[in-house]
């Protein structure tokens, strides 16, 4: 095994990495910017670099430093974690060619996956089923248009080289065709500098689930079962779970060996997850493949009781799969919230500020909280403003259900909004328990997920101020003599009533308060 690694990465997934290549006894170098100076990740490693300023692009994503950085300190292998460099093919190549090992996939795995319709080319030899549509490099309008009429509608046009939910425009009828493909393409060509486009059937109520693979180098390939994401916002993931509601063990097999032929089409090494959209008939079909670890790999954990950072760094290593196809048995239920500083009342808008409070559920083997900050710690505007991932376990999904809405409730956080009281609506909401799901969970339920907030804010002053006043007192150190005027607790004055100025900051507004003693 490696005797030192470094970790390209910054907040929960770096402390993530650490945690389990400390427990197989590897050295982690850390790399941060002049942001993350004293960040929990730093403070995790046993040696960390500064790579530079704030901005990504002058930190996190200065591949030529990190490389640097990995030689100088002796690091045999880079993790890259996720986002970042994680699916950057010039950075893998970088690390072999400095004879540094890439913990992830070959740089031509990631590349065959970097374009989507090169992907869906390579998917349909592979015999995986796709969204029905047109992912052609002709892209003259009038081709479009004949595949569009092919296709039916509504369609979704989606940028070939897109991510992050851009470059897509749902299209309900031909009529709107022309505009909604320049619309998209413009974006596309802004966000990806390519507009072309491809064209799927649109699928109205689909879940999204996805199957975690793994391969190694020596050709075996696994899967690890499945995560339904499908509440999604804008989509992105809100609350993931494994395994999907429902889906049965024929169709579990079927589409996790589609996974692994997906993977193997392309020579894949290391973690990988392939995405399907599963239509309400139990069809499903292949959207994309993620060439690294994902933010939401902990259900996979829970429910196979395995470490995907273990595996990942064993394979690097050059170490055969640790288990079998038929070795991998899934036990209860899992899920995953993320945890956000934002603000679900003013359209989510990302929050920043400092974690003036923060106290997290106690975790054990049913709650688990994978975080890179701690109180004190400020959640800046430089990078994702994901405060934690909570996760929990157990039997059956609705004790799971039960154990995630009272872990939230435990969650306390103070000194920057965040999406708690959204997450906890959403979790106990009778349709998300009755398994309603699809992608559409959180624009067909509204009503239910924005509940306003349950302290009104006189009390919660008044409580505050209390709060204060009795640590206070806690505090104070009587002197030697119990008797001296000096000792006495009360606020007595002569001739006049004594009132304490307090000033409480909530929600940003000050708050003046004067709490009269007797
Ligand atoms: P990106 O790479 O930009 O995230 P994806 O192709 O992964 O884009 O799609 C993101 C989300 O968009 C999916 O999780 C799903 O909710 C929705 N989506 C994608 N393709 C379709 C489709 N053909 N029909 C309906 N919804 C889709």
């Amino acid at each position: 095994m490696f005797n030192k690694i470094l970790i390209a990465n910054r907040g929960e997934i770096a402390c993530r990495v650490i945690q389990t290549a400390h427990r197989l006894g590897i050295r982690c170098v850390a790399v941060y910017s002049e942001a993350d100076r004293h960040a929990r990740h730093v403070a995790m490693a046993d040696e960390a670099f500064l790579l530079g300023p704030a901005p990504s692009s002058e930190s996190y994503l200065r591949a030529d430093k990190i490389i640097e950085v990995a030689k100088a300190s002796g690091a045999q292998a880079i993790h890259p974690g996720y986002g970042f460099l994680s699916e950057n093919t010039d950075f893998a190549k970088a690390c072999e060619a400095n004879d540094i090992v890439f913990i992830g996939p070959p740089a031509s795995a990631i590349a065959s996956m970097g374009s989507k319709s090169a992907a869906k080319a390579i998917m349909q030899d592979a015999g995986v089923p796709l969204v029905p549509g047109y992912h052609g490099d002709d892209q003259s309008p009038d081709l479009l248009r004949a595949e569009a009429e092919k296709c039916g509608f509504p369609l979704l046009l989606k940028a070939v080289a897109g991510g992050g939910g851009k470059g897509m425009r749902v299209v309900e009828a031909m009529s709107e065709f022309d505009e909604a493909l320049a619309a998209a393409q413009r974006e596309a060509k802004n966000a990806f500098g390519n507009p072309d486009m491809l064209i799927e059937k649109y699928l109205t109520q689909p879940r999204h689930v996805e199957i975690q693979v793994f391969c190694d180098n020596l050709g075996n390939g696994v899967y690890l079962a499945e995560r339904d994401c499908s509440v999604q916002r804008r989509h992105q993931k809100v609350i993931e779970e494994a395994p999907a509601p429902g889906l049965s063990d024929e169709t579990r097999k079927a589409m996790g060996e589609a996974a692994v032929r997906a993977a193997q089409a392309i020579d894949y090494v290391g973690a990988g997850t392939v995405e399907f959209l599963y239509d309400v008939d139990g069809s499903f079909y292949f959207m994309e493949m993620n060439t690294r670890l994902q933010v939401e790999h902990p259900v996979t954990e829970m429910i196979t009781g395995q470490d995907l950072v273990e595996w990942q760094l064993r394979i690097a290593n050059g170490e055969a799969l640790p288990l079998q196809q038929d070795q991998i048995r899934l036990r209860g239920h899992a899920l995953e919230a993320r945890i956000y500083a934002e603000d679900p009342d003013n359209d989510f808008l990302p929050a920043t500020g400092t974690l003036r409070y923060l106290r997290t559920p106690d975790e054990n083997a049913h709650v688990r909280v994978d975080t890179g900050v701690v109180e004190g710690d400020e959640v800046s505007i430089h990078y994702d403003p994901m405060i934690a991932k909570l996760i929990v376990w157990d039997d059956n999904r609705e004790r799971a259900i039960n154990r995630m809405v009272q872990a939230l409730e435990e969650y306390r956080i103070s000194g920057v909004k965040t999406n708690i009281r959204f997450l906890h609506a959403l979790a106990d909401s009778a349709p998300f328990r009755e398994e309603d799901l699809d992608t559409g969970f959180i624009g067909k339920h509204e009503d239910l997920l924005f509940p306003p907030a349950q302290l009104d804010e006189n009390l919660g002053l008044v409580l505050s101020a209390c709060f204060f006043l009795l640590r206070s007192k806690a505090e104070q150190t009587l002197p030697a003599d119990p008797f001296s005027p000096f000792a006495r607790q009360n606020s007595w004055r002569l001739n006049s009533q004594y009132a304490r100025p307090m000033t409480l900051l909530s929600d940003d507004v000050q708050h003046q308060l004067s709490i009269l003693e007797q």
